[in-house]
């Protein structure tokens, strides 16, 4: 168990970041079906969930917490709608007035970088936008009020938050001309990313620790600290926040099992989709709790969660 667990720690980022986004890139590049990428993405979640099994940060964080359904939910509408967004990429295409001025000819390799290293700059700002401005934190504090980290939280967003980080994050791509292989392998880039970001797994970046917005810098991003959280805003690298001065690198304090959420929402309605969807319009931030959520909900509470802070 020893071994398999060092294994694990060692191997889990680079098997996901590297080696399934290479697994995309050669489905696309030998021109094979683009259905064998739902299947790259299933592979990441289910590398996620039994390496959480091998390897976790906090055992409490894989026990059932009465919100495997609604994050199901979640993980379906979050696909669903990149799909669309690169379904509407032919269409964006069809009514700019300009040449497209994407480097097509480029090594596909390298277009998809290019694609990340935009994205990841939107989609950075736009997550520090929504930490700044109460209208898009009732939005954003959907992702926010998960309890746990593990594989399936990071699809856990408001579909009209996802629907701002496309418009931002990849509109510009689309109006440049990014074809629809890229946009696919982006979109793929992205969704992996969110599952390393968000997995209960204990793991090593060794040189890569502070350069990459996973692991612990973005787990102290999800504690419920009042402020102490409002860091660490990248999605691929930390470039962005060193950049905007939000970088940092280390927790004050061992982040423990039940130090995450919404410290002013400990009644988050984790268990039911439909409520998660109305929240940002019954949630005032800075008010406290909403009134409908003031009472414990009746899907249950797991382990290791701080429901009351006096508990
Ligand atoms: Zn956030």
């Amino acid at each position: 168990m020893q071994v398999l667990r060092a294994v694990t720690r060692y191997a889990y980022a680079p098997v996901l970041v590297l080696g399934l986004n290479a697994a995309g890139l050669a489905i696309v590049a030998a021109g094979l079906h683009y259905g064998w990428l739902a299947l790259v993405l299933f592979a990441a979640v289910g590398l996620a969930f039994v390496a959480e099994r091998i390897s976790p940060c906090h055992q409490a964080w894989n026990n059932s917490h009465g919100d495997e359904g609604a994050n199901t939910v979640h993980a379906i509408v979050y696909e669903m709608s990149s799909l669309n967004g690169v379904m509407l990429l032919p269409v964006i295409a069809w009514l700019t007035p300009w040449d497209g001025i994407w480097p097509t000819h480029w090594p596909l390799v390298v277009q998809v970088l290019m694609a990340i290293v935009v994205a990841d700059f939107a989609f950075t700002m736009v997550h520090y936008w929504s930490h700044r401005y109460p209208i898009l934190w009732r939005l954003h504090a959907v992702h926010h009020g998960v309890p746990r980290m593990y594989g399936f939280n990071g699809l856990v967003r408001h579909p009209l938050h996802q629907t701002l980080d496309m418009v931002v994050g990849t509109l510009p791509l689309a109006l440049a001309g990014m074809p629809v292989e890229v946009a696919l392998l982006l979109g793929l880039a992205v969704s992996i990313q969110l599952v390393v970001q968000h997995s209960n797994v204990d793991y090593e970046l060794g040189p890569f620790r502070n350069w990459m917005s996973i692991g612990k810098i973005h787990h102290l991003h999800h504690v419920n600290w009042g402020k102490e959280g409002d860091c660490n805003f990248g999605l691929f690298t930390t470039l962005w926040d060193r950049m905007l001065g939000t970088f940092h690198p280390e927790p004050p304090r061992a982040i423990g099992a039940g130090d995450l959420g919404i410290d002013e929402v400990p009644h988050f309605p984790r268990g039911s989709y439909v409520e998660q969807l109305v929240f940002p319009f019954v949630y005032e931030p800075g008010k406290g709790e909403p009134v409908r959520y003031s009472h414990p909900p009746t899907h249950g509470h797991g382990p290791g969660d701080r429901l009351h802070p006096a508990e």
